[in-house]
């Protein structure tokens, strides 16, 4: 279990809660189950549109909405409500399953942090798990506090926190699905502002990707995750280590070399480093892409597809590419088994995998059973909050000696 897990159970009374539902007798007990539960911030909107009001005054950790209302429905609502909240939402109709999956899948694609239902009726037990998920989702230790929907930092800004090294890695763990065992890291970026506390990457990666300001934030994160893969390795844990890329990046024809020469300076083997590059910029960049992807490989470097199938990559591209992995996105993951259409397009991706001779990997695993579910689609390896949340360097080395004891 991570070790934010139970600093973060015990942030379930700081969770500020917002409850939209326009049966009063449900909004009633709602209330009380939460304030039951612990929670001392409830708010409450007897529709849509109090909804969107109550958000754009305050600031919500979770929201807990029904679908089915009069006026503005739950889906109208959750849509315009993320332009305002980019955290956690719940659904708490009796609905179709299929229609709550496509409520969920709505939810993931634009960005919410977290989706969860509840059954009527009401169930205690769920509501406090949902709690809890809340709760993580906004806990410490490089997680940013809440998601909000990317905000556009300055450029100058930017450009200053680089200079003040206020960036700084923060890994996630991936497992063998097959042995449970730990294999590598991904790194991801968190900026540490001076006032504004920790902040994702949603809200400074795209601005960054159009100027030079991503290689540096590429080069200082690699420099600090390499020093941190060779202290683990000290301790015993051999690790992968696996790096999103930029496009931009790629476009200096001196990168490949430069790399070679920084891993072995860090006495790591280009085999074990994966660089990152999402379905949606090798589509748009093929050309640098296919060269410098190349030329990686030829170095022993490994090339990962990222985000796989929310992006528009031909298969005549990717065929003609040499990556070594496939990562598929966790909008897919989410709400397997159960959600029976997601199913024939994960098998094809899978059988595109194995066709292409590329490693599955998927991103975004959340219970057991999307776990065991991967499993047996022949899925090889896995990353998602169920194993580990993104942590900080101390952390990690913490979570994986805990698992070895
Ligand atoms: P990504 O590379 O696909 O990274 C996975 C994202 O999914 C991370 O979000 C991670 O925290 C989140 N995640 C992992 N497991 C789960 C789960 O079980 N449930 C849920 N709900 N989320 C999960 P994060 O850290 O906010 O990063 C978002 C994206 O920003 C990354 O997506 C990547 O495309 C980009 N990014 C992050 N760091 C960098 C960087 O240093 N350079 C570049 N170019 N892009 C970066
Ligand atoms: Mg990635
Ligand atoms: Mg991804």
């Amino acid at each position: 279990m991570p070790a934010t897990y139970s600093s973060a159970a015990q942030a379930v009374h700081l969770l500020r809660v917002l409850i939209v539902e326009d049966d009063p007798i449900q909004l009633a007990l709602l209330k009380a189950m939460l304030l039951d539960s612990g929670v001392r911030l409830v708010a409450e909107a007897v529709d849509g549109q109090g909804g969107l009001d109550r958000l754009a005054d305050g600031r919500f950790d979770l929201v807990i909405t029904d679908l089915r209302m009069d006026g503005m429905d739950g889906v109208e609502f959750l849509s315009r409500a993320l332009a305002l909240h980019g955290g956690a939402f719940a659904f708490s109709s009796a609905v179709e399953p299929d229609v709550l999956a496509s409520a969920e899948s709505i939810a993931h694609l634009q960005g919410a942090s977290l989706i969860g239902a509840l059954g009527k009726p009401l169930q205690i037990g769920e509501l406090q798990a949902l709690l809890r998920r809340a709760a993580a989702a906004c806990a410490p230790s490089g997680q940013p506090e809440r998601q909000r929907p990317a905000q556009a930092w300055p450029l100058s800004a930017l450009a200053t926190a680089l200079e003040w090294r206020q960036f700084f890695p923060v890994y996630q763990p991936k497992l063998d699905l097959n042995n449970g065992e730990v294999t590598g890291v991904e790194v991801l970026a968190r900026w540490r502002h001076p006032t504004a506390g920790l902040i994702a990457p949603a809200q400074f990666i795209a601005t960054m990707e159009q100027t030079e300001l991503i290689d540096v934030l590429f080069r200082q994160l690699l420099r600090q995750a390499l020093a941190d893969l060779a202290s683990w390795e000290a301790q015993g844990q051999q690790l992968s280590l696996a790096i999103n890329i930029a496009p931009r990046t790629l476009e200096d024809r001196s990168l490949p070399e430069r790399l070679v020469q920084q891993v072995r300076e860090a006495g790591i083997a280009p085999e074990r480093i994966s660089f990152e590059l999402t379905e949606t910029a090798i589509s748009r960049h093929p050309a640098t892409v296919l060269e410098s992807v190349t030329r990686l490989r030829l170095r022993g470097f490994q090339v990962a597809v990222d985000d796989f199938g929310v992006g528009y990559s031909s298969l005549a591209l990717l065929s003609a590419l040499p990556f070594s992995e496939l990562k598929i996105d966790r909008s897919f993951i989410a709400g397997m088994p159960l959600n029976g259409k997601v199913m024939p397009i994960l098998e094809s991706i899978m059988r595109l995998a194995k066709e292409l001779g590329l490693r599955t990997v998927a991103e975004g695993i959340e219970t057991g059973a999307e776990r065991d579910f991967l499993r047996a689609l022949g899925c090889e390896a896995g990353q998602g909050f169920l194993f580990g949340k993104p942590m900080n360097g101390p952390c990690l080395a913490a979570w994986l000696a805990s698992r070895r004891a």
